[in-house]
């Protein structure tokens, strides 16, 4: 079996991946707040993720992963978007979980497995925050409640700040209710009029880092394989959803393995974000008629680890890459006569570069070193694992194909009619490809085409 190896952001370093249960493993990724389009930095984990989704199964099966991505569906950024447009909160978290699947769908991300919502697990939220309080580890103060974070001595592993960086870094506000500056809220009052649901410490919402503790604990249990998300989030978001999970739970750790990606900037700047004001959503790059297969590999084009540069030049050399590899597979395809074409290959050294901490500059070098060699089979095996393939594999305006359809579909249309005893039928495809000046010709290997 492959071996995989990922940077653990927790050990510091690069381990071999062993999952508790390899016909299991279980993986999340902190989602989207819904309120505003996604920018092409936002979209950098979902693909990196995405892959990495992808290179599990390839190892594990096709049934091996359970991948949870949260959407964020109650924040006070949505609450202030709700308010100004006069809307609920739920009018903007559902159209932009829209945006959302459709721009991530535009870059070739499948659908988590489960993509659990905040506002669906407030129950179990209460239940963690009243077993912490139970416990010790949080108090309520002022209609809030807040974990103490001295009570965990282990607190700050992931991050390994000193306290005064913690403090400064997290920008927790100095309320005079914390019995310290470092406590952060798992529950906070909703004035009348705010989205607020009741609980034993009066009607409020969920902090942020609660809803990830519990929703991992109530989809994946108490300790999962691979936690993942930004950089960003390493501090204060994934330490403290540490910190609730481990003490909630008898010491049990939440995750495994801790991945972190890198952050995507604009030429010039730190990190694309909206208060930064240096964003570009993927809706107005896909406006402007790049593709989302061209985006997706520009996004793959660096390691995931590093920072990346998003300019024309990482767009035009992925759109160069992309179309080349495409335009020579489809002058393989129509160069064979035999149908249907070869079917994909995997590179075990391509599979490698990507199992070594998703080495995707490395993997991409070798896929396009097996196009130059002409082995388009595993280019397009290759480009599968990469989630690319079907840029490559559609073509455009390809001559292979008939109503839409691939020849090897109506080749294989006419062998089902034929199993039906359904001869009309198969007549009839083999009549209408020959209007097309397509020959169909039944051999001892099966039919093949060529042009009459
Ligand atoms: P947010 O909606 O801001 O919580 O971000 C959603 C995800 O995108 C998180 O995993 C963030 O860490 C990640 N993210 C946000 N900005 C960037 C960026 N400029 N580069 C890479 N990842 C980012
Ligand atoms: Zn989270």
């Amino acid at each position: 079996m492959t071996e995989i190896r990922l940077h653990d952001t927790m050990a510091r370093e690069k381990r071999v991946f062993a999952p508790t249960d390899p016909k299991r493993v279980t993986m999340y990724v902190c989602g989207p707040t819904v309120y505003n389009r996604a920018h092409i930095g936002n979209a950098r984990p979902a693909v990196v993720f995405d892959l990495l989704a992808r290179l599990l199964r390839h190892v594990y099966g096709p049934d091996s992963l359970i991948y949870a991505r949260n959407v964020t569906d109650v924040d006070d950024k949505i609450i202030e978007a709700a308010r100004e447009e006069g809307v609920e909160p739920s009018v903007v978290t559902e159209r932009f979980e829209c945006f959302y699947l459709d721009d991530m769908g535009a870059l070739g991300v499948a659908p988590p497995d489960i993509a659990p919502h905040a506002t669906a697990h407030v129950a179990p939220m209460i239940a963690m925050i009243a077993r912490l309080i139970a416990l010790g580890n949080a108090y309520e103060a002022d209609g809030h409640v807040l974990f103490h974070v001295p009570s965990d001595p282990d607190y700050g592993a992931l991050g390994r700040r000193d306290r005064e960086a913690m403090i400064a870094g997290a920008r927790v506000e100095v309320a005079s209710y914390k019995k310290d500056p470092a406590d952060f809220v798992l529950w906070k009052p909703s004035d009348d009029g705010v989205i607020g649901w009741e609980a034993p410490w009066g009607r409020g919402r969920p902090g942020w880092h609660i809803e990830c503790s519990a929703m991992i604990r109530a989809h994946l249990g108490e300790t999962i394989d691979i936690h993942g998300g930004g950089l960003d989030l390493i501090f204060p978001h994934h330490e403290n959803e540490i910190a609730q999970s481990r003490c909630a739970h008898d010491g049990a750790p939440l995750a495994r393995y801790w991945v972190h990606n890198g952050f995507l900037s604009m030429a010039g700047s730190e990190k694309m974000s909206k208060s930064l004001g240096n964003v570009v959503t993927v809706g107005e790059l896909l406006a402007q008629g790049h593709k989302g297969a061209h985006l997706r590999l520009a996004l793959l084009l660096g390691h995931y680890r590093q920072p990346l540069e998003w300019s024309a030049r990482l767009v035009g050399q992925a759109q160069r890459t992309l179309d080349n590899l495409r335009n020579g597979y489809q002058r393989w395809k129509l160069s064979q006569t035999k149908l249907p074409v070869p079917a994909p290959q995997h590179d075990d050294l391509f599979v490698e570069r990507l199992a070594d901490d998703l080495n995707t500059p490395d993997a991409i070098s070798v896929m396009t070193g097996l196009a130059k060699e002409g082995q388009w089979q595993r280019v397009v095996g290759c480009a599968a694992l990469l989630g690319l393939d079907e840029y490559i594999l559609e073509g455009r305006g390809e001559p292979g194909t008939f109503r839409g359809r691939s020849l090897d579909y109506w080749i294989n249309e006419r062998v089902e009619a034929k199993k039906r005893r359904d001869f009309a039928e198969a007549d009839r495809i083999r009549a209408e490809l020959a209007a097309e000046g397509i020959v169909l010709e039944d051999g001892p290997e099966g039919t093949s085409w060529r042009r009459g």
